[in-house]
């Protein structure tokens, strides 16, 4: 179960936990208008801080941009909000989840008059694709959202009802985590993490046009590959080499770096986390945890005591 805080920013006022509420017939209940972030706020030895809190703020103003809701505050305003509630709630390590939407005031699907909220929570959240030793994942039979349908680079509510096919399925037939094709039966990512492979020392992703999130994992990923002198290479993938990869692993701010054992109970290598995963997800863990400095200046610090 979730667990609760004391306050939720709303519209740059903190409220308590339970008086965040909406109308059943505000119109983001009725028509997923919504677009929303997910943000780690982790420990280190002298405090905590928030993973790349601008980068996430800003894609939610451009996910805003794409569905024509113009929000009333700068990525500075909402980075302030988000201390501002870590540090009331006295929570760290945590989850923050900011969200705006088209609320009450219309019932039909033109949003334009409905008013736009913001709010932002964060609660205590850990590990969110199951399984230390790997993660055993299927392809999906469902596609990823086509181009000209739903936008991919925005991190829309509505989006996640392909997400929950994908990741439902995946359940229900013993999988962790479904990886889902593009429209063209290219490799596109997870419900909710991108995706990488890794062949031959080179270090594949797959490019923004195969309908995936610009993932701000992904992108400091490919940061922290370079520097390591990883060759990086985003092209259109083939599901196929996922069977005959050496490693390959999901990224994400829940995932953080997952590493995958086997897709559809093909072993990924010999199933273990392979080196150049394991030197990306020490690296990752190392700067987030504080046993590295912050060279990249990732990490915004909250005071909680
Ligand atoms: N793809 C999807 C569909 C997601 O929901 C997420 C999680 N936000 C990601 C990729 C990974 O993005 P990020 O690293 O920014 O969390």
């Amino acid at each position: 179960a979730l667990q609760t805080t004391a306050n939720i920013w709303h519209n740059g006022q903190l409220i308590p936990w339970d008086k965040a509420q909406i109308h059943v017939m505000s119109h983001v209940i009725h028509y997923g208008s919504s677009v929303f972030e997910g943000i780690r706020c982790y420990s280190q030895p002298n405090g905590a801080g928030v993973f790349r809190l601008p980068e996430h703020m800003a894609r939610l103003i451009d996910s805003a941009k794409i569905y024509r809701m113009p929000l009333p505050y700068t990525v500075d305003q909402l980075c302030s909000a988000v201390v501002d509630v870590i540090e009331a709630n006295g929570v760290a390590p945590c989850y923050i989840r900011p969200i705006a939407f088209r609320g009450y005031g219309e019932v039909g699907v033109n949003p334009l008059k409905s008013p736009i909220e913001v709010y932002i929570a964060n609660f205590p959240w850990g590990k969110y694709v199951p399984g230390n030793d790997g993660a055993d994942v299927c392809v999906s039979s469902w596609s990823r959202l086509a181009p000209n349908t739903m936008p991919s680079l925005a991190k829309a509510g509505a989006n996640y009802m392909n997400s929950q096919l994908i990741r439902m399925e995946a359940e229900i037939n013993g999988y962790s985590e479904g990886i889902a094709l593009d429209v063209n039966g290219y490799l596109s990512e997870g419900s909710g993490e991108n995706l990488f492979i890794v062949r031959g020392g080179v270090l594949y992703t797959t490019p923004l046009a195969n309908s995936v999130l610009n993932g701000i994992t992904r992108s400091s990923v490919i940061t922290l590959a370079k520097q390591l002198g990883i060759e990086v290479v985003e092209q259109a993938l083939p599901r196929e080499l996922l069977y005959i990869c050496d490693e390959a692993f999901f990224t994400g701010t829940a995932a953080e770096v997952t590493h995958l054992r086997s897709v559809d109970r093909i072993l990924v290598g010999d199933g273990t986390m392979g080196p150049i995963t394991t030197a990306l997800h020490d690296e990752f863990f190392n700067i987030v945890n504080g046993l590295k400095p912050d060279r990249h200046n990732w990490l915004t610090p909250v005071n909680v005591k």
